[in-house]
């Protein structure tokens, strides 16, 4: 009756008022994203978007033809749960298509499973590799993700930098100059290591790690008995006749490497979140285990839609056609074009070797955003956001790729995205040319 009453008489909003700390502690320090503040501003402020990562050319038409013929063909069976590891044409041609590459017999049932994108397949290694106490060494600049997602496994971020070495005379620099010292690596393992964040071609730098660096890492994983998580989601995007190198494929390493990939980069589909991990069953079973009891499942015709996709390329794979040798050299074309853009207005540019990513050196227009002294924030992500509001050209500051503690080591760099048609590239011309104009100008 007392219940009764009360339900009556309060207001629930009172009944309802909690005291307690709601948050969990595994939250602690990772409720900032660079992304939700960024892309916000470049909604509301860009008249030229090149900051997040994503295409605004469509995809091939053979892939958009696949998943409407997924959508409405004779199978309604498309619409309902597949498999939840994986809809068995996709990890079918997935396993046949990595287990030619890496020259082994892949099981599509225990070496192969299908995510959420590739950032839920990082959320499901971090989760499933990651204890309390664990150090995962990564390679700075990275993709933001890495560091939320150890944290919230209970594990430490050990980041180990690449260091820019400066290319001779007038030369641009290359994302090849930004490289690891041997020694420095070394020193980050140690009996705490769980594991090597690997991504090669790197976002934000586009390095393509060459076999060299891949064997120094791989040499330490194999010494220390680290697991090697490979974030390869732009493996198709390489440039000048650079090989991307798995390291899976190097002596010891098949055992503890994750592949993880993304069909939104491989297909330029972002949207639909279509991932995947590829590695030995003995990690995989616990890939498995996260995945079963959180997303458990993903949406079917897009995996079909993929499916179909794959098996073209596997068909045409190296020749003309194929739209993995197409992608790379159309972007080249646009990578070129930003990069000139740039260099004429001295924006130096870094030429990236791969992904769809530009860093370019903004000391030049400094005097354009004047240093506020004594600023918590780094003055690239100032000079990010003043250039949205006041130029309508929006892209990333390079700070958002380092560790709280690293992050002014690297503040006069912006990174932009090339993956664009050529009238906002040419737009983002515009915009450049006409502000170094007005630089120039008394
Ligand atoms: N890894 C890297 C290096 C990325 O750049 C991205 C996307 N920007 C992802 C993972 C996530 O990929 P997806 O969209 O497939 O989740």
């Amino acid at each position: 009756i007392r219940d009764i009453f009360s339900l009556t008489f309060f207001p629930l909003s009172l009944q309802a008022k909690m005291s307690r700390p709601v948050q969990a502690r595994r939250l602690e320090g990772t409720d900032k994203n660079i992304w939700v503040e960024f892309v916000k501003l470049a909604v509301t402020y860009s008249k030229v978007n090149l900051g997040q990562g994503f295409p605004d050319f469509p995809p091939p038409d053979f892939l958009k033809e696949s998943l409407e013929k997924a959508l409405s063909g004779g199978n309604h069976m498309l619409h309902q749960y597949t498999r939840a590891f994986g809809h068995p044409p996709l990890v079918k041609i997935l396993a046949q298509f990595f287990g030619k590459l890496l020259g082994q017999d892949l099981d599509p049932m225990t070496n192969v499973m299908v995510t959420v994108g590739a950032y839920q397949a990082l959320f499901c290694c971090f989760q499933a590799f990651v204890d309390e106490g664990d150090e995962v060494i990564i390679i700075e600049p990275f993709f933001d993700c890495y560091e939320p997602m150890v944290k919230m496994a209970g594990g430490t971020p050990v980041f180990v930098p690449l260091r820019p070495k400066p290319p001779k005379g007038s030369k641009l620099m290359s994302s090849a100059d930004w490289q690891l010292d041997p020694a420095e690596l070394a020193s980050k393992f140690s009996e705490r290591t769980k594991a090597i964040v690997l991504n090669s071609p790197n976002n934000p730098l586009g390095k393509v790690f060459s076999r060299g660096e891949l064997e120094l890492i791989a040499d330490l994983c194999v010494k220390h008995d680290v697991l090697c998580i490979s974030d390869e989601v732009y493996e198709w995007l390489v440039y000048d006749g650079k090989e991307h190198i798995r390291i899976a494929s190097l002596p010891g390493m098949w055992d503890r490497t994750v592949m993880v990939g993304s069909a939104g980069k491989t297909f330029s589909a972002t949207g639909w979140k279509v991932g995947w991990t590829v590695g030995p069953n003995r990690l995989l079973q616990h890939i498995r285990t996260v995945h079963q009891n959180s997303v458990y499942h993903c949406a079917t015709v897009a995996q079909e839609a993929v499916a179909q996709g794959f098996q073209r390329e596997f068909k045409l794979y190296g020749k003309p056609d194929s739209y993995f040798v197409q992608l790379p050299k159309m972007l080249q074309q646009k990578r070129d074009r930003l990069v000139q853009s740039l260099d004429a207005v001295g924006m130096k540019p870094i030429i990236p070797e791969g992904t769809y990513f530009l860093v370019a050196d903004i000391s030049q227009f400094k005097s354009d955003v004047p240093d506020v002294p004594d600023s918590d924030e780094p003055y690239d992500s100032r000079f990010a956001k003043w250039m949205v509001k006041n130029k309508g050209l929006a892209a990333i500051p390079l700070s958002a790729f380092y560790s709280e503690a690293h992050k002014n080591n690297h503040d006069h760099f912006i990174r932009f995205c090339f993956a664009k048609e050529e009238a906002t590239l040419k737009a983002a011309d515009d915009i450049l040319q006409k502000w170094k104009r007005e630089k120039s100008s008394p």
